[in-house]
């Protein structure tokens, strides 16, 4: 029987699905949707032996329904520290997809006003 919370998403690292639980606390105070949620996971499968259990930064798009809408994933070096470039490029990678997100909800957000109005103009012409 499957569990309300378990989730999985595509890695194309591992090239596989992966499980995941996401808990509703996890919707409690945000502002928008989806919002991202990072964390690593070990690599699974690879037909490198040396890359297998290195570390794999995904970012989870997740909406208001726990729904997850995208996932990234990017191998980090085998060392346990993060090189400041490879942090400096992934925090880019986020933030340009942030603003990928943000320019599609704020045309949605848009698309639904000029709905609205549309709505309520067709409303008042019917009640004449
Ligand atoms: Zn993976």
């Amino acid at each position: 029987m499957a569990e309300p919370d378990k989730k999985s998403y595509y890695c194309s690292i591992c090239k596989k699905y992966h499980e995941i639980v996401l808990k509703k606390e996890l919707l409690k105070n945000r502002e928008s949707f989806p919002f991202s949620h990072i964390f690593l996971h070990k690599m699974e499968l690879s037909a490198d032996i040396d890359d297998i259990g290195a570390d794999i930064l995904t970012t989870l798009f997740i909406d208001a329904n726990l729904a997850i809408r995208g996932a990234e994933v990017r191998k980090l070096a085998t060392t346990d520290i993060i090189a400041k470039d490879d942090f400096t490029n992934i925090l880019s990678q986020i933030m340009e997809e942030m603003g990928r997100l943000q320019d599609s909800l704020n045309k949605l957000q848009h698309e639904n006003k000029a709905l609205k109005e549309e709505n309520e103009l067709l409303k008042r012409k019917a009640g004449k």
